[in-house]
């Protein structure tokens, strides 16, 4: 896409020469006013117990329903957020809405946790926690419930600035993952030092499994290496039957992905939840299992 160029192969995002096309700085402007418009919506995918197939709770994912353009992806728009200090309300949007609806599915009697991504700059603002610390109070949630999904490149620009932070939510009773394990530069002497109690598998490793060898031994060998440190690991990206099957031989404990549904508005997630689709994909573990 725009900002992107092909270089060897790999695509290279130069954020200075995105910044200045037209294109992004109208929607900069626009940005600061996606809230009071009301142009954000949360959606959310299911997050799946590998061994019962039970839903355990869901990976809040924020939309922006842009009227020009229609649906502009969170890969285009966290990122300016991120550049330009409109990072700090959208997290707090998206806190907000993330809790109310956890707390919600739970006054409903559904025993549920609710997976929300951090950016790097709130693990860098040391006001972050107090914040979360508020949204906790107004809407009613319960720490235990959420997991707070950051990523290796956001804690090793400042480890000991971002471990401060971490420590400060983590102390409220809030649990942290790893989002897209693998892909970043990490340090594992710092994976010890982390208040984290999962590890997510990157899609890209996950959705070639069935195909690839390679990626097969990075998946086995993260989980391993996860369960020995005392960590659950989850896969994003599982795309198919073949792919669930081998996470569930590995003794990976949890699965999302496009094989058991797309992120969606809630309401619908809770309906697939209910509806012959869910148990379609649920049964179809179970004979993965036979083969
Ligand atoms: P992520 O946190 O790693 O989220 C997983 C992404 O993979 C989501 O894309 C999801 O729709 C997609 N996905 C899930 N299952 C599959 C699958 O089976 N196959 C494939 N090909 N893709 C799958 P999405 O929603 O477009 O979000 C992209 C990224 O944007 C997220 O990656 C996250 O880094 C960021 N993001 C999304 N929502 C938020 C948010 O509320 N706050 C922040 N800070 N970042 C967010
Ligand atoms: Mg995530
Ligand atoms: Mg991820
Ligand atoms: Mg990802």
């Amino acid at each position: 896409y725009m900002g992107s160029r092909a270089y060897n192969g790999f695509a290279i995002y130069s954020p200075t020469q995105d910044d200045e096309s037209p294109r992004r700085l109208t929607l900069m402007g626009e940005l600061r006013q996606a809230i009071d418009r009301g142009q954000f919506m949360l959606y959310h995918q299911p997050k799946i117990d590998i061994a019962s197939g039970r839903v355990i709770g869901s990976e809040a994912l924020i939309r922006w329903y842009h009227g020009r353009d229609g649906f502009i992806p969170p890969e285009e728009f966290v990122g300016l957020a991120e550049r330009t200090r409109m990072i700090r309300p959208l997290t707090l949007w998206v806190l907000e809405h993330a809790f109310n609806d956890c707390a919600g599915l739970h006054r409903l009697g559904f025993d549920w946790t609710v997976s929300i991504n951090l950016s790097a700059r709130d693990l860098h603002d040391p006001e972050f926690p107090d914040l979360v610390a508020g949204m906790m109070a107004r809407t009613g949630i319960q720490p235990d419930w959420v997991m707070l999904e950051i990523t290796e490149s956001s804690i090793m620009a400042d480890p000991v600035r971002v471990l401060n932070v971490l420590e400060r939510i983590h102390s409220m009773g809030f649990h942290f993952s790893i989002d897209d394990f693998g892909t970043g530069y990490s340090s594992l002497a710092y994976l010890k030092k982390l208040p984290v109690s999962e590890l997510k598998i990157d899609k890209s490793f996950v959705m070639d499994m069935p195909r690839s060898e390679s990626d097969g031994v990075i998946v086995r060998a993260t989980v391993e290496l996860g369960h020995n440190l005392g960590l659950k690991v989850t896969a994003e990206g599982v795309e198919d039957a073949e792919s669930l099957r081998i996470l569930r031989s590995i003794g990976c404990d949890t699965a999302q992905g496009y094989y058991f549904s797309k992120p969606r508005p809630l309401n619908e997630i809770l309906a697939w939840q209910q509806s012959g689709l869910w148990k379609a994909s649920r049964d179809s573990l179970s004979e993965a299992d036979l083969r």
